[in-house]
């Protein structure tokens, strides 16, 4: 894409009303706009990493052989008394239309998930499966200060799995497990992730979450030296040692909760009725697990621990472009070697902006694209093209046709 042809432009200032770093970055280098605390819009270069990023969930979700689907956002007020949710969940938003009609607008999707499969599950041969949507959700979160790590409108992955017994659910979540730290591990947050138990709730001993480590983060664990495994501080004063390995020699760290996965039993089936026919004949209660990821909160979590002080540094995996192309003065050659680099399949952002070349760097930094290409005289002159990586300080002159290999 042609810088002169995206709509957005970088700001010189940060913006004085965020406090959080990514929100900082994001909305100073065109990404994401404000529209109120917790609320943010997706710009086309914001736009392009969440897609990235939904990407790589939404394949290692087929993986597991879940079916993408698309649930609604507004909730009818019955599913909600049904649960017993519609009064104790102090993050609902409930909305009363001119009709004095009662609706919530979901903040996750249990209640709409089990009655949605109901109809479908009667009997043993219809289970085990499971169903996945990426949606935005809505909470009133009461601390929206931290940027895009807790929105009250936000775009998450929730998936529901369904299982006849115990065996074939933990089956499921073991390998669901696996899978998320593999999407972490793509995404680029790999090293700092940790599988953290947590606290269960009512029905089973532990949940997990998938845990970043990151000065922002507003939660507290406490990570195994010997095997990485985590215990997050809520639970801590129960559970000691390492419930992985056993070991106890644990170091304690701030943290973004990423994901998480849960077990939910029969919490949710019950209210519903949520049954099938055994093998025998006999009515059983479905077993579900749920399992969420906050697509905007790992794009976040990214540029609070990955960024320097001149801006972002995407992981090539979710940036926007792979490829920053700066004309300094050197248009005509530019056009070329763009035109190539697209030819070649390569996603490109052209700088042919008609501005000086220490904005066009700055520029550069601050959104944080991979690769840096600088055509100018001097390196046209030296036989080429000026090579960087953002995270990288060392510059190389390469080979116009090298480079598009
Ligand atoms: P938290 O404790 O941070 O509020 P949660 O336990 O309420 O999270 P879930 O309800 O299980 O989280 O949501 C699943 C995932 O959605 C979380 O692991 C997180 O990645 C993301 N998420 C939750 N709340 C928000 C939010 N307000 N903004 C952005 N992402 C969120
Ligand atoms: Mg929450």
């Amino acid at each position: 894409m042609r810088q002169t042809n995206l709509f957005t432009k970088t700001r010189k200032e940060t913006p004085k009303d965020e406090v959080a770093k990514n929100a900082k970055l994001l909305i100073q280098a065109g990404y994401i706009n404000k529209e109120m605390a917790g609320v943010y819009s997706f710009l086309p270069l914001g736009f392009l990493v969440l897609k990235k990023i939904e990407g790589i969930v939404r394949t290692a979700m087929n993986t597991l052989g879940s079916q993408e689907l698309l649930m609604a956002s507004l909730h009818p007020k019955e599913n909600w008394e049904k649960t017993g949710r519609w009064n104790t969940l102090d993050v609902l938003y409930k909305v009363t239309d001119s009709l004095e009609r009662e609706t919530a607008l979901g903040p996750t999707h249990e209640e709409i998930v089990v009655p949605l499969v109901k109809p479908f599950i009667s009997s043993y041969r219809d289970l085990p499966f499971s169903v996945y949507h990426f949606q935005n959700k809505f909470r009133m979160e009461v601390r929206a200060k931290s940027g895009i790590l807790r929105g009250r409108e936000f775009l998450m992955k929730d998936l529901y799995s369904f299982h006849p017994d115990k065996e074939d659910f933990e089956e499921f979540y073991e390998r669901a497990k696996k899978v998320y730290l593999d999407i972490f591990e793509k995404v680029g947050l790999g090293e700092l992730t940790h599988l953290t138990f947590a606290s269960g709730g009512t029905f089973s001993k532990f949940s997990h979450e998938f845990q970043t480590i990151s000065d922002t983060g507003e939660d507290v664990i406490y990570i195994c030296k010997k095997c990485g495994v985590a215990i997050n501080k809520e639970i801590i004063d129960e559970q000691k040692v390492c419930p992985e390995c056993g070991g106890s020699d644990l170091r304690e760290e701030k943290s973004v909760e990423v994901g998480n996965i849960f077990d939910l039993k029969t919490k949710f089936s019950k209210p519903f009725e949520l049954e099938y026919k055994d093998k025998q004949g006999e009515r059983k209660d479905v077993l579900m697990g749920c399992y969420g990821i906050g697509i905007g909160r790992v794009m976040g979590t990214v540029v609070e621990v990955l960024s320097d002080e001149k801006g972002i540094i995407w992981p090539e995996a979710i940036a926007p472009f792979q490829i920053h192309l700066l004309s300094l003065g050197q248009n005509e050659k530019a056009d070329e070697i763009y035109k190539k680099l697209k030819e070649a399949g390569k996603e490109v952002l052209y700088d042919d902006r008609d501005i000086k070349a220490g904005k066009k760097f700055a520029d550069a930094d601050l959104i944080g694209i991979p690769y840096r290409v600088v055509v100018s005289e001097k390196s046209l002159k030296d036989g080429g093209v000026e090579l960087k990586k953002r995270k990288e300080e060392e510059t190389k002159i390469i080979d116009i046709d090298e480079l598009i290999k």
